[in-house]
């Protein structure tokens, strides 16, 4: 579960409700109601399974390597 980061949107995502894909700056999804960038970072577990986690905010890491 997601949460626009966005405060005065804040509306809550299912991972099957946006689409997460990388602008440049790491891995992000649009919120679907405004449009706030919100920065996700890339998990895969044990079993093959690809899981992704909402940052605070945006990574200052620079460009991430693949
Ligand atoms: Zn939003």
């Amino acid at each position: 579960m997601f949460t626009c980061r966005n405060q005065s949107c804040g509306a809550r995502w299912e991972q099957s409700d946006v689409v997460i894909k990388n602008e440049g700056q790491g891995l992000l999804f649009r919120c679907p109601l405004c449009g706030a960038r919100n920065y996700v970072e890339r998990f895969d577990s044990d079993d093959g399974e690809v899981l992704y986690e909402q940052l605070p905010g945006r990574p200052d890491q620079g460009p991430m390597a693949e």
